[in-house]
């Protein structure tokens, strides 16, 4: 079978195996990576998916893109070693479940995609000797799931730049206490500051030698282990022939990608629910056609989907046919009678989000956090228009609520636990730097600063 190859959304660079993809992160001519097709999986490889460890689907569903670059005995270990924390499927009423995807070393999603890409990326760089600095923006999760997915990865440092006054303490200090192979830059702006400085850095001339990647969820290798949840709770909530309702709270549309990913290799989904926040340039494209960045972004509680323009977006409008480039303009329209078909927006203003943890809480003892809550909202917003039938539902849950105390507490009157992994990081002392939101200082510390691989 020959390599499964991967091609630029922007169309003008050329199409590349997993291993080049995942090094370079974005293509040169600034377009995400996509696979020029998918590999299917069939009704009864995903339906034997019920009976199997977490692990084991990861290995199944990652394969195929692997089978040229990775021997499939490596791909196995990596899947156990990144893998070996519980994903619970928690039944809330009747059909409806949460996925709780919170329970890895920094309790967010982003530990799914973030060890995974690690494991693959220390992989390809052991062979050939080489060296890597990942730059990444964070916007409050992904800093801290990429710093310790790669803390201590031969060959691999990590900077992270995250907007200070976004993100909170316990977030903070999941990524600034790590040291050693990782640095943290707090920048006086916002996210989107951080993201914009971390692109120019990829576009400047001048840092090319200094092999810059971005573990930000534009990499393939973050995207497609997001996947693989998708289809585990699907195997286990499904019978024979039924789809699943799934509903993702989103930011830069990483996540809810993943369920598009699994779609497209065969994964039978009733209706694909992406709600966000104040952040709302996605339902309004849904509901009118036509895409308005929100400039600046807006703040709100869920603060890691404080995205103003989803970089992912321009995946989702190439799977429908058309073509965004990376400032957000579209070429060519995607099939919006399709996607409104399939796929279903709302926006969860702060007031919205604390009322859901409030109700979800006194109705059914579920705590949720910000995130989580912004996905419960907008399922229910969801069966305003159309029904369940009976189907199974997924709601993602993201986060352990004990990332968001003050939220909890000012809601609920009372503070959630803290998992013991995260309590542990959080007393050690923390280090970082600090820059305005500016990319000539960021080029400078690039430039000059030393740091150890
Ligand atoms: C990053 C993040 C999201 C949003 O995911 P995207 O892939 O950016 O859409 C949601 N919840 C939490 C807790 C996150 O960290």
């Amino acid at each position: 079978m020959g390599a499964l190859l991967f091609h630029s959304t922007n169309d003008q660079s050329p199409a590349v195996n997993l291993r080049e993809a995942l090094l370079t992160g974005q293509a040169p001519d600034r377009g995400l990576y996509l696979p020029k097709g998918f590999p299917r999986l069939t009704d009864e490889e995903i339906a034997a998916f019920a009976d199997l460890p977490y692990r084991e689907i990861a290995f199944r569903v990652l394969s195929p893109y692997t089978q040229d670059v990775i021997e499939p005995h490596v791909l196995s270990a990596m899947c156990a070693d990144a893998y070996n924390f519980e994903v619970p499927l928690e039944k809330v009423y009747d059909r409806v479940h949460v996925m709780r995807l919170d329970r890895g070393p920094t309790a967010s999603f982003k530990d799914f995609a973030a060890r995974m890409m690690a494991r693959l990326m220390g992989h390809f760089l052991r062979a050939d000797g080489r060296q890597l600095t990942i730059l990444t923006a964070t916007s409050g999760d992904t800093g801290s799931a990429v710093a310790h997915a790669f803390h201590k990865v031969p060959g691999i440092r990590v900077i992270v730049l995250f907007p200070f006054a976004e993100v909170s303490t316990s977030q903070r200090k999941l990524m600034t206490t790590l040291r050693d192979n990782v640095r943290t830059i707090a920048v006086d702006g916002k996210f989107d500051d951080c993201q914009a400085m971390v692109k120019r850095a990829f576009a400047d001339p001048d840092l090319k030698h200094h092999s810059l990647s971005s573990a930000n969820s534009i990499n393939i290798g973050r995207l497609l282990p997001q996947s693989v949840y998708y289809f585990y709770a699907a195997a286990r909530l499904a019978k024979p022939g039924e789809s699943v309702v799934f509903a993702v709270p989103s930011g830069n549309f990483g996540d809810m990608m993943g369920a598009v990913v699994a779609e497209q290799m065969g994964l039978a989904v009733r209706k694909l629910i992406a709600p966000v926040n104040d952040n709302d340039a996605f339902p309004r494209f849904l509901a009118s056609g036509r895409y308005e960045k929100v400039v600046p972004s807006r703040n709100s509680l869920s603060n890691a989907m404080n995205v103003g323009h989803p970089s992912n977006l321009a995946r989702l409008v190439a799977l429908y046919g058309g073509q965004m480039d990376e400032t957000g303009k579209i070429h060519r329209m995607p099939d919006l009678a399709a996607m409104r078909q399939e796929l279903f927006s709302s926006a969860v203003s702060d007031e919205r989000t604390r009322q859901t943890i409030k109700a979800v809480w006194d109705k059914y003892q579920l705590l949720l956090e910000p995130h989580g809550a912004v996905a419960w909202r907008g399922f229910e917003d969801w069966q305003e228009c159309e029904s369940l039938n009976g189907l199974p539902a997924v709601v993602l849950e993201t986060a352990d609520p004990a990332k968001f105390p003050e939220e909890i507490e000012k809601n609920m009157g009372w503070s959630p636990d803290v998992p013991p992994a995260m309590a542990a990081a959080i007393q050690l002392p923390e280090d970082y730097d600090t820059m305005k939101a500016d990319y000539e200082e960021l080029r400078a510390y690039l430039l000059t600063t030393s740091l150890r691989f």
